[in-house]
Parts: C-alpha cells; sequence; structure tokens
C-alpha cells in the first residue's frame, strides 16, 4: 500500500482531528477541509505544519474541486453533531447532509475514491429494538427538534446507497454511537463534557428527566480505530461502531464525580423533547466483518478526558 491521499471533512472537529493525526501517523496525505463552525484549529494546530497535511476552510454545502490531486479517500465527517450544535440552525444540519453529501458523492465518483459516511445511532431514533442491529429501521419523528439531524443523516444514507447503485461509487458507512475523549468541545452541551466542565468547576451537575435514561459511550481512540478499518475493508455498511458498554445518565454522573473527586451535587433539569430512552449498540457485525471490539475501559478514558478539561479550565 502507497501512500493515500486522503481528504478528511469536518477535520478540525473533534473525531476529524484525531482521525487526520492517525492518518498522518499512517504515513497518508491528508487533506482536512472544515468550516470552522463546530471544528476548532486548536485540535489540529500540531499537524499545520506537517508537510503531509494541507488545511482548508471550506463548506461541503459549496462545491469542492481539489483538482490539482488525486483522491483516494474521503471521510465524509462535515456535519454538528451534538443536539445544541445541529438544533443551532436547523436548515443549514439539513443542507449539510444533502446538499454537502452529494457534493463529497459527486467528488468521490469524480475522484475514483473510496468514500465513508459517519451516519450516527441516531438513525434508530428512540429505538424500539435493543440493543440495536444495523437490519433495525429504527423509530424517528420526522417533524421533532431533532428531525434535521437523524432525518438528515438517514437521508445521507439513502444518497450513498443510491451513488452505489446508480454509480458505482465505493461506499462505506460507519453509524457511529456516542463517543467522548479529549477535544470534545466545552460547550457542545453532550453530557460527558458538560458533566466534567461542571465537575471541575464545582457546579451542579445538570441530569435531564430523571437520569435513568441510557447510552453506551466509546473512546475516541477505538472509534477513530473501527472508522479506518471500515475504510480499509471490503464491506460497505452500514456497520454500527460503539461500545456496547450501557449506562444510565445518573450512574455516569457519579462516576464522573468519584473520578474528578468533586464536590458538586446533582440536579434535575427537564428532558429534551424527543431524547432517546435507551441506546446500546449490537457491535456484532463490526466483530465479524472488521474484526473490531473498543479495548478502552470507561474509567481510563474518562481519566483522560478530565485531564484534558483541567488542562484546558487552566489555560
Ligand atoms: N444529558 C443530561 N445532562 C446534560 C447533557 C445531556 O442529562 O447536561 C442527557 C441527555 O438528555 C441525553 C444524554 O444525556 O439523555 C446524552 O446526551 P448527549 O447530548 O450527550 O447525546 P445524545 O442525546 O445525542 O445521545
Amino acid at each position: 500500500m502507497g501512500t493515500k491521499t486522503i481528504l478528511v471533512t469536518g477535520g478540525a472537529g473533534f473525531i476529524g482531528g484525531h482521525l487526520c493525526r492517525y492518518l498522518l501517523d499512517k504515513g497518508d496525505r491528508v487533506i482536512c477541509a472544515d468550516n470552522l463552525f463546530t471544528g476548532s484549529k486548536a485540535n489540529i494546530q500540531d499537524l499545520l505544519d506537517n508537510e503531509n497535511f494541507t488545511f482548508l476552510e471550506a463548506d461541503i454545502i459549496d462545491p469542492l474541486f481539489l483538482e490539482d490531486c488525486k483522491l483516494d479517500q474521503i471521510y465524509n465527517l462535515a456535519c454538528p453533531a451534538s443536539p445544541v450544535h445541529y438544533q443551532a440552525n436547523p436548515i443549514r444540519t439539513i443542507k449539510v447532509n444533502t446538499i454537502g453529501v452529494i457534493n463529497m458523492l459527486g467528488l468521490a465518483k469524480k475522484h475514483g475514491a473510496r468514500i465513508l459516511q459517519s451516519s450516527t445511532s441516531e438513525v434508530y431514533g428512540d429505538p424500539l429494538v435493543h440493543p440495536q442491529t444495523e437490519d433495525y429501521k429504527g423509530n424517528v419523528n420526522p417533524i421533532g427538534p431533532r428531525a434535521c439531524y437523524d432525518e438528515g443523516k438517514r437521508v445521507a444514507e439513502s444518497l450513498f446507497f443510491e451513488y452505489w447503485r446508480n454509480h458505482g461509487v465505493d461506499i462505506r458507512v460507519a453509524r457511529i454511537f456516542n463517543t467522548y475523549g479529549p477535544n470534545m468541545a466545552r460547550d457542545d452541551g453532550r453530557v460527558v463534557s458538560n458533566f466534567i466542565t461542571q465537575a471541575l468547576a464545582g457546579r451542579d451537575i445538570t441530569v435531564y428527566g430523571d437520569g435513568k435514561q441510557t447510552r453506551s459511550f466509546c473512546y475516541i481512540s477505538d472509534l477513530v480505530d473501527g472508522l479506518h478499518r471500515l475504510m480499509n475493508r471490503e464491506y460497505a455498511g452500514p456497520v454500527n461502531l460503539g461500545n456496547p458498554n450501557e449506562l444510565t445518565i445518573l450512574e455516569i454522573a457519579k462516576e464522573i464525580i468519584k473520578l474528578t473527586g468533586s464536590k458538586s451535587k446533582i440536579v434535575f433539569r427537564e428532558i429534551p423533547a424527543d431524547d432517546p430512552h435507551r441506546r446500546r449498540p449490537d457491535i456484532s457485525l463490526a466483530r465479524n466483518k472488521l474484526n473490531w471490539d473498543p479495548i478502552v475501559p470507561l474509567k481510563v478514558g474518562l481519566e483522560k478526558t478530565i485531564k484534558y478539561f483541567n488542562e484546558q479550565q487552566i489555560a
């Protein structure tokens, strides 16, 4: 395998930045495209001087041509991914997942590049099947406040499969479950970043609803490894990528309080509309097709994430 030229859209985001670093370490050339709406140059600061790395401030809603190179692979990660961010401009979120996805599929077709879509566990909505397998078709509210994201990602999957069926584009689709780790945006309103920043500052820990809803949290290095395997194996997907270790939100609050040694107390706030009650990936397919299993235990991953937020807080 020679050096590949790889485009990572959303490459300055939380997952994108880690993926760019991983690919560069493997010896690939990386073009990172990001509009810096939720991504940040801080996530790729250490890569900017690398001769194999190019940063483009670009929005995938606008066509991207890249005529002076030949792309081998595209990871399409561009899209705000936390509820507060994707709901800030819902119509734009829909555009990224439709117009933006069509632009990237067209680019892949022109370059003869393989393209991977970062889909999401949100395609299962508030699931009636537990744990979620890839053949479960989901329980999604098409007109709710999460629809711009979950319906957006569903139509993005449809577009991927139509470009494969109609144009022979070489596609991969990953359904990413909740992921955490260093470089998560502190203002993204997600449970892990909220609870850690609250615990470190001694502020109240805001549990929405009764805290009995569940999520399953995957550490970033495991996820990046899974994405890379999917891209480089001969299976199109969709494939669930997540850690099946399921916890209630109350349990995660208590674990973070324990690990930070915080004196914060837990308070209960109103649950957001359409908040899924349970979520846990069935990862049999990823195990079989990609030989992938997450290996970082929650405690280890949380300690690294807490260390990161602690340094941010001090800086
Ligand atoms: N959540 C919470 N307190 C917070 C932020 C989130 O209790 O300060 C809950 C939220 O209602 C949801 C879960 O934690 O049930 C995960 O929320 P997040 O936004 O991290 O991810 P998503 O809902 O997209 O899985």
